[in-house]
């Protein structure tokens, strides 16, 4: 035998349980934006580097160590997208969607990051991303968070907990930054590698350190809430008087920075215990600076991204993802030359019974092994077709989940008898 190809590590085949939590949580987010008016967009996976560096900022664990970066055969330095906010303005901006008039897009597929793969965690992840342009008000953060928690009603996902906290303007961030300069450089002694160097070059990320040695540094770290610009200052009190309203719970964290240097005022991050230590499974903020950082005309802005396998990790474990619809009819073919009728009977009933799930047996076998696999596929009924059958234009109609006696319909009568089984 030739030798085995595998994956490569942190990138990992979908399918089963997990592809169905994965597709079933799509298509409810999916149809909650619609709910709330928002549009799809498709973006490139691959982007040129300069983008991410750019926009996610260089003294980023994502730009320092994470991203795929290669060059193309024409020599300039392209990425494998580790994030889906940066390509969406780019497209935005490109296409003249950001100027003087609202976007409110989504977007979903895979994101690349060369992490140390382990539960929740991996290389190739996908995300589900929502990106609102145009609206600077606190009214659009709030309506941001409260679709969410209706998605999360929607999954019947019940612990989850909502963080938030406001960053503030850029340039209260540059008076901020003296202070926080000031306190970590008296506890010199006590940073990382990493936070040291950070201290020169972009000491807000140093808040942001998985490393648990830092902990308490950075909790004693004067908050950047407590500095904020006036107009943050009254941004953040209206969205929580929002959230209120709207009877969303949440807890102020002064110590949620985000991973990514965009943001400014309002972020935010839904967090359950039930993951471990990969607990975040939703997170955004408001990024009001990045699409005149990227070249477009100074356009508000805010969005979140969800973190699909985290979420339907959650899913599975708390059995939460409804039964993939099974079989109405499986359809069970044996003697000689039965699969021309029998492809074209299954036929006539898709077309005439849209709504039925209808499986044909391929590939023959026993009379004994089609009807094993008819119960299996958990089927209602077994449509049956053999020489005989044919040759009377009928067919014999099992069913499969009682004891009910079996029927013999005529092939003519065949729809009218199946629509009064199966309404539509
Ligand atoms: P974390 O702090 O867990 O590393 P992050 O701040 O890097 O997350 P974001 O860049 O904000 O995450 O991405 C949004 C969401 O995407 C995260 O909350 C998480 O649910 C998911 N996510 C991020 N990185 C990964 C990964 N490597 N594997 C799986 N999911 C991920
Ligand atoms: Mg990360």
């Amino acid at each position: 035998m030739a030798k085995q190809i595998t994956a490569i590590r942190g990138m990992n085949d979908i399918y089963g349980d997990g592809v169905d939590a994965f597709d079933y949580l799509v298509a409810t987010a999916e149809q909650t934006l619609k709910q709330y008016g928002y549009h799809s967009i498709r973006l490139p996976i691959v982007e040129k580097t300069e983008l991410f560096s750019r926009s996610i900022g260089e003294v980023t664990d994502i730009v320092e160590k994470e991203m795929y970066t290669f060059e193309d055969r024409s020599g300039g330095s392209l990425a494998l997208r580790p994030e889906g906010t940066a390509g969406c303005v780019r497209a935005v901006i490109q296409n003249g969607l950001a100027h003087n008039q609202i976007q409110k897009l989504f977007y979903t597929g895979p994101m690349f990051r060369y992490e140390r793969p382990q539960k929740g965690r991996y290389r190739q992840f996908h995300q589900f991303g929502v990106e609102v342009f145009g609206l600077a008000t606190a009214d659009i953060d709030a309506e941001l968070i409260v679709l969410t928690a209706r998605l999360w009603e929607k999954l019947g996902l019940e612990k989850l907990e909502l963080q938030i906290n406001s960053l503030g303007s850029q340039e209260a961030r540059v008076d901020y930054r003296e202070k926080l300069v000031a306190y970590l450089s008296d506890v010199k002694d006590q940073l990382d590698e990493d936070s040291i160097r950070r201290l020169e070059t972009n000491p807000l990320r140093i808040l942001d350190t998985k490393n648990p040695d830092m902990k308490d540094i950075v909790e004693g770290a004067p908050k950047l809430l407590n500095h904020l610009d006036e107009e943050s200052n009254i941004h953040f009190d209206l969205l929580k008087s929002h959230l209120d309203d709207l009877g969303i719970s949440y807890v102020v964290n002064p110590n949620l920075v985000r991973g990514l240097d965009y943001y400014n005022r309002t972020v935010f991050e839904w967090v359950t215990t039930e993951l471990g230590a990969q607990g975040t499974v939703c997170a955004g903020g408001r990024y009001d600076g990045l699409v005149e950082q990227i070249g477009g005309k100074p356009t508000p802005a805010v969005g979140f991204a969800m973190g699909i396998e985290r979420l339907a990790a959650l899913l599975i474990d708390g059995d939460k993802v409804p039964a993939v619809t099974t079989p109405d009819i499986y359809v069970v073919l044996f003697g000689d030359n039965v699969e021309r009728p029998g492809l074209v009977i299954s036929e006539m009933v898709r077309d005439a019974l849209p709504h039925l799930n209808v499986q044909m047996n391929c590939g023959g076998g026993s009379f004994k092994s089609q009807f094993k696999k008819a119960d299996r596929s958990g089927a209602k009924y077994a449509i049956v077709l053999g020489e005989q059958e044919i040759a009377d234009k009928i067919v014999a109609l099992k069913p499969l989940r009682d004891n009910s006696e079996q029927q013999t319909v005529a092939w003519d009568n065949l729809i009218g008898h199946l629509s009064q089984l199966f309404p539509a």
